[in-house]
């Protein structure tokens, strides 16, 4: 898909997108619950995935792929979306997992679901970009599988999706400004942090981003384990915007009665302004 050419003042994520945000989680939730990585039920709503984006107007493809987990080889899914200004133009990646906690009985609805429906609602919104000339870089969503591990974090457990994502970049050889990953940003009560394992550069536009929109934004010491990681390892500059302060984590509780439109609001305005920095 190509950005369409343009007016005045670039990205604004406006309450009606919050709202398409909130109920595409909500439909994620409530259908596709749970949706483990490598289960049916997971492929199920890699397809819901696939539909509901498209439809929103984003040229969605599946990226499927073979995982070596604790419990046998799994065949999990990625889906990506790309706005291209250029074949020659750096790329900014932003990415959200859908996966389930195995194990768990969550249903996901933080953990998983509202930031897939924020990447949506972030596509509808770049589809009316409205600078007074194109963006300079391309930018890729993409919905990972296999966040979560099956037992514990480790090299052949959890973080599947991010690193196969992360070995596509390289295998095609892009030029990436930044990754984005956005876990658990729909949380009622909203506290958007930056770990302390992220691109130092990519730390402070956040931070000065959070200033400029009026969303609080605040760093982390420690290191958190997130999709981020993977890329960070294959050399791009990658950031994690998490709230890890939910008490709803991993249990049957991460229901849509936590999730709230404004959080999402204010998620989707952070990142909307780091996009305006990012792509002038
Ligand atoms: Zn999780």
């Amino acid at each position: 898909m190509f950005f369409p050419l343009l007016l005045a003042a670039a990205l604004s994520f406006t309450g009606r997108n919050a709202a398409s945000a909130y109920d595409y989680a909500r439909d994620l939730t409530e259908n596709h619950s749970p949706r483990d990585a490598g289960t049916v039920r997971g492929r199920l709503a890699a397809n819901w995935l696939l539909d509901t984006a498209s439809s929103a107007g984003l040229d969605v493809r599946r990226d499927a792929f073979w995982a070596d987990t604790p419990f046998g080889r799994r065949n999990m899914v990625n889906l990506t979306a790309e706005f291209k200004v250029g074949n020659d133009a750096e790329w900014v990646v932003l990415v959200s997992h859908y996966d389930t906690k195995p194990g768990t009985g969550c249903p996901g609805a933080n953990d998983g679901a509202s930031t897939t429906g924020l990447l949506i609602a972030l596509g509808e919104m770049l589809q009316t970009w409205h600078g007074d000339k194109l963006p300079s870089c391309n930018v890729m969503f993409v919905w990972t599988d296999g966040e979560e591990s099956m037992k514990a974090y480790g090299p052949d457990d959890g973080l599947w999706g991010a690193r196969h994502a992360a070995q596509t970049l390289r295998r095609r050889g892009l030029k990436v400004k930044a990754v984005i990953v956005l876990d658990m940003l729909g949380d009622d009560d909203l506290a958007i942090t930056v770990p302390g394992n992220c691109d130092e550069s990519l730390a402070k536009m956040a931070l000065k981003a959070g200033k400029r929109c009026g969303v609080k934004v605040s760093r982390l010491e420690s290191k958190v384990t997130d999709d981020h990681v993977p890329f960070a390892e294959a050399g791009f500059p990658a950031i994690d915007l998490i709230d890890f302060e939910y008490p709803h984590w991993h249990t049957p509780e991460d229901t849509m009665q936590h999730v709230s439109e404004r959080s999402l609001e204010q998620s989707g305005t952070l990142i909307a302004a780091m996009l305006d920095e990012l792509l002038k």
